[in-house]
């Protein structure tokens, strides 16, 4: 469920019609809100209840330093995956202890700076990383405390793009040699285990994948614990997926897969930690655009949009579905029409949509791309020079804008032309 809801004929975002932030900020636009981001977040934590937990909100889904301003007061945690999430983190109020670090590129630098400013764990994902975190934690005179990524090779069904825990991906090390690196940390003075992580991919509409790979880290708990390392955490990673379209998908509710977790590891007595984004944050946003124009082609007709694939990519990038509606609400009985809906960007990858059957448009109408909070703006680029689109945060009957719409000298100065030129 989500606070986009149309309203007196016009969609709303909780209390606020979008045509007035439209009127406001100009298009396009992401919008927020406030209270769904919350909802998702308490469905998660409500979920886990009876369980020690920590839900570490997976930031590089949406990074805003309101949206993660809004997390931290609602006691979450954060996941992050760079020196730039990891500075956000700070900078939006949280503790270290509140900060778990995954990736598998970290840098000596990113390490350095987490160690220093306070971490609750890194998630190792490579015994090169293992080492070199070793490293830079003695010559700083401290311990940090790791869990080490298994890859516990199952299928997560989905697109091939975001999923990760299958042996051919880059991510984590096999589930059979996780054995042999526990031993040689134990040996590691700059490092101390905490717990065990597992990610398996993005968008898991089936609750399946998630329990076998949930069963091997239950096995592999006793093992490790009977070898003598300390294993008090399990990080579950995020992933569970959305309802993109809306008519068709129906992927499992939080409650269901902390049911789940319960039944397959409830009886370790793990602290468990699980780090959602697009739940959290997917269905809590939309990307709002104005028709530029109606093209009759032979045979198809183009909505040309002012919104493109460097402002939301998913549907070029991993020919995502995204929902379209009008902002203002089709009649009753209105007969919908067919569209490709694509974007200004010269390429043909800027489609957001072939033969998509929605309310009819044209030129100056308002639509809505839903399910757009996560990995949208944060993907979002400046490709043909189109600035940044602005994000907009509503809670109730206020709006506010949490990240402006540059201007074209603001995205110009950006680039320094050398004197000698
Ligand atoms: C991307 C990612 C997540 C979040 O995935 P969602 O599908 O957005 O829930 C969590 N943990 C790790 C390690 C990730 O890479």
């Amino acid at each position: 469920m989500d606070h986009f809801l149309y309203r007196d004929g016009i969609l709303h975002a909780e209390d606020v019609p979008l045509s007035q932030i439209a009127a406001a900020v100009g298009t396009p636009f992401y919008c927020y809100s406030t209270a769904t981001f919350t909802r998702h977040f308490r469905l998660f934590d409500e979920a886990l209840e009876g369980m020690p937990h920590l839900v570490c909100y997976a930031m590089k889904a949406n990074s805003n330093q309101a949206i993660l301003t809004l997390m931290a007061n609602l006691g979450a945690g954060v996941d992050v995956v760079s020196g730039g999430e990891y500075a956000r983190a700070r900078a939006a109020g949280f503790e270290g202890d509140k900060i778990v670090f995954s990736g598998v590129g970290k840098t000596r630098d990113e390490m350095r700076t987490a160690l220093a400013g306070g971490i609750r764990q890194f998630n190792l994902e490579s015994e090169p990383e293992m080492r070199v975190l070793d490293q830079v934690a003695r010559a700083m005179g401290v311990v940090a405390p790791v869990t080490v990524r298994v890859n516990p090779d199952v299928d997560a069904k989905t697109h091939e793009k975001i999923a990760t825990g299958k042996s051919e991906n880059k991510f984590g090390i096999p589930i059979a040699k996780a054995r042999e690196v526990y031993a040689e940390i134990a040996t590691l003075e700059g490092l101390r285990v905490v717990g065990i992580d597992v990610h398996i991919g993005s968008q898991l509409t089936d609750l399946e994948p998630y329990r076998l790979a949930y069963r091997k880290v239950a096995e592999l708990t006793d093992v490790l614990r009977a070898d003598g390392h300390a294993i008090e955490r399990l990080d579950l990673g995020g992933g569970l997926g959305i309802p993109y379209e809306r008519s068709n998908d129906a992927p499992p509710l939080p409650v269901e897969y902390g049911a789940m977790v319960r039944e397959e590891l409830g009886h370790l007595n793990a602290e468990i930690e699980i780090e959602p984004g697009r739940l959290i944050a997917g269905n809590s946003g939309v990307l709002v655009t104005e028709v530029i124009y109606l093209k009759e082609g032979e045979g198809r007709d183009f909505l040309i949009v002012d919104a493109a694939m460097n402002d939301l990519i998913r549907p070029s990038m991993y020919a995502a579905h995204h929902d379209i509606v009008s902002v203002v609400e089709p009649a009753a009985g209105a007969d919908p029409a067919t569209y490709d809906v694509v974007g200004p960007v010269c390429e043909s990858g800027d489609t957001f949509a072939k033969q998509r059957v929605m309310a009819q448009s044209g030129p100056g109408d308002l639509i809505a791309f839903r399910s757009a909070g996560a990995y949208g703006a944060v993907m979002a680029s400046e490709y043909n020079s189109r600035p940044l689109v602005p994000e907009v945060l509503v809670s109730g009957d206020q709006f506010a804008v949490i990240r402006p719409r540059p201007s074209f000298d603001e995205m110009i100065n950006r680039d320094r032309v050398p004197e000698w030129l």
